[in-house]
């Protein structure tokens, strides 16, 4: 497993665009489409994240919608494995798992398909998105993989707003390539 060097390390700092008050006032959302167009910085990350796992014997990668897709799809090509996309409600066409979350006010709620993992038994799966913030989404994703019959081995993030210790609530180990104060 290699560590990120200092150097690789401000090259994906300094590709990812901070945008103060969006969505909405208060929040500084990090904004990858800067890093995904910058080659240099896209194939440092992807590079990094490769070099870690290809020694863990995974069988799938499952990404977040939406962002955790471009990651995820591009992580699963490099290892030869196959992407399962977790996607908000609504949006899979076939026979879905579901998994309720709390927001600020309300709930929100993510999909997988039902035999997404299938193929192989008790799959191995690493789940990915950019960013973990307070959690919800990404516990409720580590659940979903868990309850169709695969087992989420570790959850991965680009980011992670550690303040707001969002890993806590995860029933698998985290990594975060970057940690942000
Ligand atoms: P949470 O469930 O609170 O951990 O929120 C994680 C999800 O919301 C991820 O899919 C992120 O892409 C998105 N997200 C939350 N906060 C931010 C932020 N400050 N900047 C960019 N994306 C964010």
């Amino acid at each position: 497993m290699t560590t990120l060097t200092t150097k690789d390390k401000k090259i994906i700092l300094d590709s990812i665009r901070d945008i103060q008050d969006f969505p909405k006032p208060g929040i500084i959302f990090k904004d990858i489409t800067t890093l995904l167009s910058n080659p240099k910085a896209l194939n440092t990350l992807m590079t990094h994240i490769e070099e870690r796992y290809k020694t863990y014997d995974l069988d799938y990668i499952a990404g977040i919608d939406a962002r955790g897709f471009i990651f995820g799809s591009i992580l699963a090509d490099r290892l030869g494995l196959g992407f399962v996309p977790i996607r908000k409600k609504g949006k899979l066409p076939y026979t879905t798992v579901a998994e309720k979350y709390s927001l600020e006010y309300g709930f929100d709620e993510v999909e997988v398909h039902i035999d997404a993992f299938n193929d192989v038994k008790n799959a191995k799966v690493l789940l990915i998105d950019d960013l973990i913030a307070t959690g919800g989404t990404a516990v409720a994703a580590a659940n979903l993989i868990n309850k169709v019959g695969a087992i989420c081995v570790e959850a991965c993030f680009i980011m992670e707003l550690g303040f707001l210790n969002g890993k806590a609530g995860i029933a698998a180990p985290v990594y975060s390539v970057l940690e942000i104060d």
